[in-house]
């Protein structure tokens, strides 16, 4: 393979080589349990709280209100299970979103085989969700609100201040999944009105299989995982202690470039959505226009006529790494449910391809995925009987 060029940043970023060279020495070095009461474990426990100030600074909250999880998936499980167990006895209502991470969805599915009720709101045509929508959906019974930062798919930030200004009016806990918004979009989880947020440390230049709950003071949930007595008592077991100094240092480095890095990637995706748009015909670029309301770093685009597995094997072969709608499970090929709750047409939903850009790929980079992009749409177009019959007929732009 000539080239290896990485627009999946959203799946995962590569470890920052300044974060891994703070975390070295603590898989080597300082090995002690951060549990440990002898200066083996002091060494830990004082590399973890240092983690612990970093992430509570980064997000406006305290210290004493961040726990370290496994990532994404187990912080959004423990924020949603443990919040609805805990408020059983005062309702058995949750309201989210249609377009939540599977970590959301597939927990809430969850719940409701133990009899909660949950709506999942719909969004429209870009993905969003109203404060209005959220307000309307609450019952006597609600007990939690858990609508997401930014999703993963298309981008779209969603207002949460608005929404969680509904959930603290109307006192139910409101919780967001930020694992694609950490980095991308400046959050206070104070004037955020957010109860709980998850993270995780792979989507910003950290390490994989480390993430955070942050839980507001006051904010009661059943503990998630049994055993020891880490985390106050409330996460057990032994804490990752070169993972945490990792998610600290790069949650640091991330709010500090903010700026820098979304200044870069918005000028890449920029570039190469309006280059699409005026060389490819019959494609739709999913998700808003609205650069405000949207990632940076995300372009997501539907190409008429060719499947997008098709496409992202095309371009895999050509060294470009990008990722696909769609979800391959047992065989079968299924639609991206994010894109259809966005009403974009079934067979447009599979052609439909997500690029998105990191703080290290390059404007020769995106030249070079644009020439590769042109050729594989066309060649794979050339053995299409649709494309050569409806070619330019429908407008999408
Ligand atoms: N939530 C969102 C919005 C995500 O994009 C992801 C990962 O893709 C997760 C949750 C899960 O995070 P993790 O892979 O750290 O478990």
């Amino acid at each position: 393979m000539e080239r290896r060029i990485y627009l999946d940043n959203s799946a995962t970023t590569h470890t920052d080589a300044e974060v891994l060279q703070k975390m070295l020495p603590y898989f080597s070095d300082v090995y002690g349990n951060g549990s440990s009461q002898h200066f083996f474990g002091r060494e830990a426990l004082a590399a973890i709280d240092e983690a612990r100030e970093k992430v509570a600074k980064a997000i406006g909250a305290k210290p004493s209100e961040i726990y370290f999880t496994s990532g994404g998936t187990e912080s959004d499980n423990w924020a949603i299970k443990g919040a609805a167990h805990a408020l059983r006895a005062k309702g058995n209502h949750i309201i989210t979103t249609a377009i939540e991470h599977p970590a959301v969805i597939q927990t809430c599915k969850r719940l409701e085989k133990e009899g909660f009720e949950v709506t999942y709101l719909p969004v429209d045509d870009e993905g969003f969700v109203t404060a209005d929508q959220v307000e309307n959906a609450i019952t006597d019974k609600t007990v939690l609100i858990s609508v997401m930062t930014a999703n993963n798919e298309v981008g779209t930030i969603e207002p949460i201040r608005e929404i969680g200004a509904v959930a603290k009016k109307h006192k139910v806990l409101f919780h967001t999944d930020a694992v694609q918004a950490i980095g991308n979009v400046p959050i206070d989880v104070v004037k955020d009105n957010i109860d709980m947020l998850s993270m995780s440390a792979h989507k910003f230049y950290g390490p994989k299989g480390v993430g955070v709950l942050y839980k507001r003071t006051g904010v009661k949930t059943e503990r998630f995982m049994d055993g020891g007595e880490q985390e106050r008592n409330m996460r057990a077991s032994t804490l990752n202690t070169p993972g945490i100094v990792g998610l600290g240092a790069a949650i640091e480095k991330a709010v500090l470039d903010m700026e820098k890095n979304n200044a870069h990637v918005k000028e890449l995706r920029d570039f190469f959505v309006a280059e699409v748009l005026a060389n490819i015909s019959d494609v739709r670029y999913n998700g808003t226009k609205d650069t405000s309301r949207r990632l940076a770093s995300n372009a997501n685009f539907s190409f008429e006529y060719i499947e997008g597995e098709s496409i992202l094997m095309s371009l895999d072969l050509a060294g470009i790494a990008v990722s696909s709608g769609s979800a391959c499970s047992s065989g079968s090929l299924e639609p991206s449910y994010v894109l259809l709750s966005l009403g974009v047409p079934i067979e447009l939903a599979h052609g439909s391809i997500r690029f998105s850009f990191g703080k290290d790929n390059t404007r020769e980079e995106v030249e070079y995925t644009l020439k590769k992009l042109y050729e594989v749409v066309a060649r794979l177009r050339e053995m299409s009987p649709l494309f050569k019959k409806f070619e330019g007929e429908k407008k999408y732009v």
